[in-house]
């Protein structure tokens, strides 16, 4: 073991609560630091939780929790505009199904298991700089106070304060070219399967939608917007006005049209620019180390960015229960983790230029898709390796 005591987590998202509970199950005594004043009450839209993802939350003990709050996906239904079915994923044999969960309610949860056992959360400590020597590392916050421990993980997200510190040449998210949009249809008929996710490329825009349990039917899409707007820019202007750019932009599309009709500025979630993060070249330095969208935050496009952060929260905890130093232990996590979690990210990208393409494109996708699914669109090939990969915590990592 690296001699690890305690350690210092930087945000308090999704891999914060899950990191700390991995290190406290590896003996090591984490406290969670965030710069927001509270818990992420009503923040955030929807996520995906994976097969993959679910599985590391059963090592932390939150898996059942976890599953009672998620609307289980169990197919995914690729369809053109003219709402015509061009393939579909149902899930895999003995793989639970992925989970549709409202990202505050989940940090909710996990906030409350940590809690459950014994991690404490700071709230209003927004890290602006650390301090390091030979045996520990200060967090300096931006109200004043520190903290010391003998590691520090930057858990803060998309946006790392911690990346930077490691890196100052580190990159930071750029704009996939298409703003996210959401809301809740009412009063339609029954639009969807129950339990099935849709992906529709409609005409110009792609739409994705669900049946919630009381009938009623969800939605996201992505606009292609040629500049990146925050989502307090996006919010800045009126809803009603978004919402007539989208019943245009969705007049034409099946059931893209419908939703939207059905859809009251009320009800509309305006999340602003799509953003990912390119591949970050260091992931640690001295006693700093990067986990969950601070190293690797692919496109939503993936459905695997939480889940991608459960994953390497658990191997993060293993290495530095296993390894003797600190140094190995980071090298033998980013080795664990890099080439997995940059092939989900490139494999997004792809995803995100398919959904920025233009009308040729899209139709090609259309008759293209249903004879890629009979080769190599198999749901084994797509999913397999993906929903399949599992951590034994029991195995111990070596240098
Ligand atoms: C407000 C918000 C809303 C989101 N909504 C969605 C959504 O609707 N759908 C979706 O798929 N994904 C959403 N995400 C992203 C999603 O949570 C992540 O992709 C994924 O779950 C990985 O989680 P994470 O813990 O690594 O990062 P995050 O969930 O982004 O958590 C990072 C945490 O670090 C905190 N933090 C940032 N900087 C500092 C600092 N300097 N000091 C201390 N703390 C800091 C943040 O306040 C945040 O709580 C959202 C993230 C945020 C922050």
């Amino acid at each position: 073991m690296a001699n690890i005591k305690t350690a210092l987590i930087i945000g308090g998202g999704i891999a914060g609560p899950v990191t700390a509970l991995a290190l406290r199950k590896a003996g090591i005594e984490a406290t969670v630091h965030e710069a927001y004043p509270s818990s992420a009450q009503g923040v955030g839209g929807t996520l995906m939780v994976a097969p993959n993802g679910l599985d590391a939350l059963r090592i932390i003990g939150a898996d059942e929790a976890v599953r009672a709050i998620g609307l289980p996906i169990t197919r995914m239904v690729m369809a053109n505009g003219r709402g015509k079915s061009v393939g579909e994923f149902p899930g895999l044999p003995g793989m639970p199904p992925s989970l549709l969960i409202w990202r505050s309610e989940l940090c909710r949860v996990l906030h409350r298991h940590a809690a459950a056992h014994g991690v404490s959360v700071e709230y209003g400590k927004r890290v602006i700089g650390v301090d390091q020597t030979a045996t520990g590392i200060t967090a300096r916050f931006s109200d004043g106070s520190n903290a010391s421990a003998d590691v520090l993980i930057g858990a803060d997200g998309i946006r790392s304060a911690v990346r930077m510190l490691i890196d100052p040449q580190a990159p930071g998210p750029q704009y996939t070219g298409l703003l996210g949009f959401g809301g809740r249809a009412m009063g339609s008929d029954a639009i969807g399967r129950p339990g099935a996710m849709h992906f529709v490329h409609g005409k110009h825009a792609f739409l994705g939608h669900w049946m919630e349990p009381d009938g009623s039917a969800m939605w996201f899409g992505n606009l292609p917007h040629p500049t990146p707007l925050t989502a307090a820019e996006a919010r800045a202007v009126p809803a009603a006005q978004w919402l007539e750019t989208l019943r245009e932009v969705y007049r034409y599309d099946v059931p893209g049209g419908a939703l939207l009709a059905h859809t009251s500025p009320e009800q509309l979630l305006v999340t602003g620019a799509g953003e990912i993060l390119p591949p970050v070249p260091r992931w640690h330095r001295g006693r700093m180390v990067l986990v969950g969208d601070a190293a690797h935050a692919p496109s939503s496009s993936s459905g695997q960015g939480a889940s991608l952060a459960m994953e390497s929260a658990i191997q993060l905890a293993r290495c530095l229960r296993d390894l003797p130093d600190v140094a190995t232990a980071f090298l033998a996590y980013e080795r664990l983790r890099r080439p997995r979690v940059e092939k989900v990210a490139a494999d997004a990208a792809r995803t995100n230029n398919r959904k920025a393409s233009g009308p040729v494109a899209k139709a090609m996708f259309s008759l293209l898709m249903p004879i890629a699914m009979k080769t190599f669109f198999t749901p084994e090939k797509m999913f397999g390796s993906l929903h399949g990969y599992r951590i034994d915590w029991d195995d111990v990592v070596t240098a």
